[in-house]
C-alpha cells in the first residue's frame, strides 16, 4: 500500500507488457492510491473491519472505473481479501496464490517468509500457503521483530539501508539453515532491499510474480465470472 511498492507495480507491469508484446506496447491499468497513514493506522489498531470496507470500497471504484482485474498491492491487507472479492464481480488475483503455484511448480514444500508481522504471525497466509501443499518457516521473534521494523522504518519511508540488508541477508540465511527451501520476499516492499543475490536458496518475490501472473491472465484475457473473457469484455 506504499507508494513505493505501487511504483515497483506499475513500472514491473508495465515492463512485463512491453516484454511480452514489444513495440510501445504498456499495461492498459488503473491505479488507485490509497493514504497509507490512514492504512498504517488500521493495521496498528487491529481495525481489520474497516480497513476491509475501505479496500472494499477501493476495489468497487476501480471496477467502475473500467478494470476487469484487480490486484492488491501487498501481501498484509490480503488479510482482508475475502471482504474486497465479495464487493466487485470482476476477478480478483490473490497474491498467495500466484506465490504458491509459482512455489509449487519449482517442486518445493517448505520454504521461508519475509513480511510484516501481520502476514508472519497470524494465519491468513500460512492456512492459504497450506491449501497449496507448502509449510511456511519464519524468523525467530528478534528476527521478525526486525524485518518488520525495516519495512516500516525504512521500505515504506523510501529509505533503503546497507545495514538492514545486510540484517536481512542474515536472517534469510538463518531460515535456509532450518530448512527453507526457499523464501518468500512476502511483503511488496522487499524487493527494493533484497534479491536473488542475497539468499543461497530460490527467492520467490510476491511483487514480480504477482505482477507476471496478472499479465499471464489479462493478456490470455482470463474467463470472467460472468463467463465472459477479459479480452472481450469491451470495457
Ligand atoms: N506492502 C507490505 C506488504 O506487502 C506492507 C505494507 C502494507 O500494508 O502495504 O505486506
Amino acid at each position: 500500500m506504499s507508494w513505493e511498492s505501487s511504483a515497483e507495480y506499475y513500472r514491473l507491469l508495465n515492463e512485463e507488457v512491453r516484454r511480452r508484446l514489444g513495440g510501445h506496447h504498456c499495461a492498459r491499468s488503473l491505479m488507485l492510491t490509497v493514504d497509507f497513514a490512514e492504512i498504517e493506522a488500521m493495521q496498528r489498531a487491529g481495525e481489520w473491519e474497516a480497513a476491509g470496507r475501505l479496500l472494499a470500497g477501493a476495489a468497487g471504484t476501480l471496477q467502475r472505473g473500467g478494470a476487469e482485474m484487480v490486484l492488491l498491492c501487498t501481501n498484509t491487507m490480503h488479510r482482508v481479501a475475502a471482504e474486497i472479492e465479495a464487493a466487485i464481480e470482476v476477478p480478483f488475483l490473490h497474491i498467495v496464490d500466484a506465490t504458491a503455484e509459482r512455489i509449487a511448480a519449482a517442486g518445493l514444500t517448505a520454504v521461508g517468509l519475509l513480511g510484516t508481522r501481520f502476514t508472519m504471525e497470524t494465519d491468513f497466509y500460512r492456512d492459504r500457503m497450506r491449501g497449496h501443499g507448502i509449510e511456511l518457516l519464519v524468523p525467530d521473534g528478534p528476527g521478525r521483530t526486525l524485518v518488520h521494523d525495516v519495512i516500516y522504518q525504512e521500505l515504506t519511508r523510501n529509505r533503503v539501508e546497507e545495514a538492514s540488508r545486510q540484517a536481512y541477508r542474515r536472517i534469510i540465511g538463518d531460515l535456509a539453515a532450518r530448512g527453507a527451501q526457499g523464501v518468500i520476499l512476502g511483503c511488496t516492499e522487499i524487493t527494493l532491499l533484497v534479491g536473488p543475490a542475497d539468499s543461497p536458496v530460490p527467492v520467490f518475490d510476491s511483487t514480480r510474480i504477482h505482477v507476471e501472473r496478472a499479465v499471464d491472465l489479462a493478456l490470455a484475457g482470463a474467463p470472467e465470472p460472468g463467463g465472459r473473457r477479459l479480452s472481450e469484455s469491451g470495457r
